[in-house]
């Protein structure tokens, strides 16, 4: 099937199954220009808890079709790659999570929504990098343990000096990011403005003009007077920031800004998901109503 015939029948589906198809940043291009939605991790999770479709059609990774199910429990939710996970997400265990807080009952867990349906379950509140700042300062004089990004824990908790602990995880591709590599394309570049993902390690985001989630740095290009930028996180969000600035520069900080498991949804999985029903996420409900407490309050706090 061609990219156009398979584009037609992608939205004669949709509409057949009276479904919606949410795409993250991080998707590629075609499948971004195909979804109805597309956003970051907050974002995302806001239309899922708010769409009247039946299906929610998730290009993303697990822990995202497993987010939208948690918040509308009555919505089939899709992943069209089963496979599609995310490595920090798996780098805090139920168990040890269910450990540290046996250790540690007077800490408050404070989890990124990049994490397992089971980890928010046992948390006390969910943020994602949209709203950890806003978030965080309800928290402010609390003892917390922030899991499992050690970089953005370590931004959150320097930035507003808390009494935090961080989960030694971390996000493959951002936490590859060093000094050399920004200073090396700052002299290639030299008036371009350095933007970064806070999931990169402290040093790096601290040599930055600017740090943001995915949607800050989108806006931040955006309403910005400069011209020219050197981007420091995954490269799909370059399809946005072309579109939406077509008469800026844009570099990509390196080309190791690839993020594998976002990378493994194609257009035709997106289709076949939509015709074979696949694949389907579900979260047990006593986890679900657990993890629900854990996002609803970060959706009110946000
Ligand atoms: S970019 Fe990093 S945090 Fe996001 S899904 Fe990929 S590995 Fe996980």
């Amino acid at each position: 099937m061609d990219k156009i015939t398979m584009i037609n029948e992608i939205n004669r589906l949709k509409k057949e199954k009276n479904a919606v198809i949410l795409a993250h940043y991080y998707q590629d291009g075609d499948i971004q220009d195909v979804a109805d939605y597309t956003g970051d991790s907050l974002y995302l999770s806001q239309i899922a808890s708010e769409t009247d479709k039946d299906v929610i059609v998730f290009a993303g990774v697990h822990f995202m079709a497993e987010t939208a199910k948690i918040l509308s429990p009555m919505k089939k939710v899709l992943l069209p790659v089963k496979e599609a996970g995310c490595p920090m997400a798996d780098m805090v265990t139920y168990a040890k999570l269910k450990k540290y807080k046996r250790e540690n009952p007077e800490r408050v867990i404070v989890c990124y929504v990049n994490s397992t349906a089971k980890v928010k379950a046992l948390s006390d509140v969910c943020v994602t990098s949209s709203n950890a700042e806003k978030v965080i300062k309800h928290y402010q004089d609390k003892p917390l343990m922030y899991v499992p990004d050690k970089n953005l824990g370590t931004y959150l908790k320097d930035k507003y000096d808390l009494d935090m602990e961080v989960w030694p995880g971390f996000c493959c591709i951002h936490n590859n990011l060093n000094l050399k590599i920004v200073n090396e394309m700052k002299s290639l570049h030299k008036n371009a403005s350095f933007i970064v993902h806070p999931e990169a390690p402290l040093d790096v985001v601290k040599a930055a003009d600017f740090a943001g989630s995915t949607k800050g740095l989108l806006n931040h290009v955006i309403n910005s007077d400069l011209n020219e930028f050197i981007v420091g996180t995954e490269e799909g969000i370059l399809h946005q920031m072309k579109k939406a600035c077509p008469n800026k520069i844009f570099h990509i900080l390196t080309p190791d800004l690839r993020c594998y498991d976002m990378k493994l949804t194609t257009l035709e999985d997106v289709y076949l998901a939509l015709k074979e029903d696949q694949f389907e996420v579900n979260v047990e409900e006593d986890i679900r109503t657990k993890a629900f407490i854990a996002l609803d309050t970060m959706m009110k706090l946000s």
